[in-house]
């Protein structure tokens, strides 16, 4: 292709690229039926609760009867078909909704037990974990226990050893669920795997709390995680829902009790979600959600994509190009540095913003080891845009996320390999 020549990439990697895509058409169409089906969905939820120009409207100050604030929560608790929801710009991150959830839920004593091993990387400062010394007010410093299940080998949450670690624990509260592979070489838990642990550990535990760290899952099948049993789940605006025009925030739904727990728990007893203003328009948040089951859409076909295309070269990819995906990112094991730092290079090059950057590794705050990442984004660091990021350490396993358009993906997927010299 002309314009392809043009931007440099070769006749080769085009050929690759377009071969791979050929074989997807059938994967293509399924993304699709779901994107559609949340799509009716998001529109219905618009439509229950009047959304109109209003709700758009700037508030100041304390934000008495701000109406965009009520209803934005209201849609979104239609849409994940909860009892209640926040979602606020004065969530700063999908860390922070976690947090928040954790904090609202626990108390001195209790215990949280992880049943999807090693909770992401900035989670473990919430927590507590490798720190529970140090006061920097986490929920160890509290008096909260941590327990973890690890993740198991078959992929399948290993309910016994759940079992035994509530029946060891003191005061087991809640149990916490990673729905998305994170830094891990995991699949995503789907909706169903969620459903079928929830069921039978309801059945000897019906008050456990069951939280979900909903990350890049939303509007990835057509089912939440509330709707499989879970008790509350958190994530991030500048994912999945905010649908790549959301500018900040993050989200909390779930049970009544608990979501109003986590209002207070975000602002303070007493105030919960009666107060909170927010100058700039409301918009980007609702026309966000509305877009973001079509552009969830477009990562998935992306993260497809890129599966088939790293299939064809021979590199380990999770999940395969034909698994049932339940999250956006895609793993793709390069194995060695130089390459990794390459595919970032090469995404970042095809960034419509700071296309002229070149990603290097950073001690990132909250994260362990290293962090290159490829961002260049409309919104600060928002990883439904076109996107990677990879912990710099062997494997040298590279996460990919998101695109709002499946052309930008492979688009960027063209220069990834370019810049590899591979082919
Ligand atoms: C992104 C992410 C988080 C939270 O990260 P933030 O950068 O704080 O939004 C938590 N868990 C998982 C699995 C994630 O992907």
């Amino acid at each position: 292709m002309q314009i392809l020549d043009q931007l440099g990439i070769s006749r080769a990697v085009q050929a690759l690229v377009e071969r791979a895509e050929s074989s997807l058409s059938c994967i293509f169409s399924s993304i699709e039926k779901t994107a559609e089906l949340n799509q009716y969905k998001v529109v219905e939820a618009f439509r229950a609760h009047n959304i109109g120009a209003r709700h758009f409207a700037p508030t100041t100050g304390y934000g008495y009867s701000d109406e965009g604030r009520q209803a934005l929560a209201d849609v979104f608790t239609h849409i994940m078909r909860a009892q209640g929801a926040v979602l606020s710009p004065h969530i700063v991150s999908g860390t922070h909704a976690i947090s928040i959830a954790l904090f609202a839920v626990l108390r001195p004593g209790d215990t949280l037990i992880s049943v999807t091993g090693k909770p992401y990387d900035t989670l473990h400062h919430v927590i507590g974990i490798g720190n529970s010394d140090k006061d920097t007010g986490s929920l160890a410093n509290f008096g909260v226990e941590y327990r973890q299940v690890e993740w198991p080998e078959n992929g399948v949450i290993d309910v016994e050893q759940v079992v035994t670690a509530i029946k060891s624990s003191p005061r087991a509260k809640a149990l916490f669920i990673q729905r998305s592979r994170g830094y891990a070489w995991r699949r995503a838990l789907t909706i169903q795997d969620i459903r079928d642990f929830v069921q039978q550990i309801k059945k000897l535990y019906p008050d456990i709390i069951v939280i979900v760290d909903n990350c890049y899952g939303e509007f990835c099948e057509v089912e939440e995680p509330i709707e499989a049993g879970a008790d509350l789940i958190a994530g991030s605006m500048i994912k999945n829902p905010g649908g790549g025009l959301t500018p900040t925030g993050g989200y909390i739904a779930g049970r009544a009790d608990l979501v109003a727990l986590a209002e207070n728990r975000l602002t303070c007893p007493g105030l919960g979600s009666e107060v909170g203003s927010y100058e700039a328009s409301y918009r980007p948040f609702f026309q966000g959600l509305f877009m973001a089951p079509h552009v969830v859409g477009e990562a998935l076909k992306g993260s497809v994509l890129a599966a088939r295309v790293f299939e064809e070269l021979g590199f380990d990819v999770f999940p395969a190009h034909d698994a049932k995906r339940s999250d956006i990112t895609q793993s793709i094991r390069l194995g060695d540095e130089s390459l990794l730092l390459a595919y970032t290079k090469g995404i970042q090059k095809a960034a419509a913003i700071d296309s002229h950057a070149v990603p290097i590794p950073w001690d990132m705050p909250g994260y362990d080891d290293p962090i290159v990442m490829a961002a260049g984004t409309f919104v600060q660091g928002a990883s439904i845009e076109l996107s990677a990021d990879a912990p710099l350490k062997p494997p040298y396993i590279v996460y990919a996320q998101g695109a709002l358009t499946y052309a930008h993906m492979k688009l960027g997927l063209m220069y990834a390999l370019t810049e590899m010299k591979i082919i």
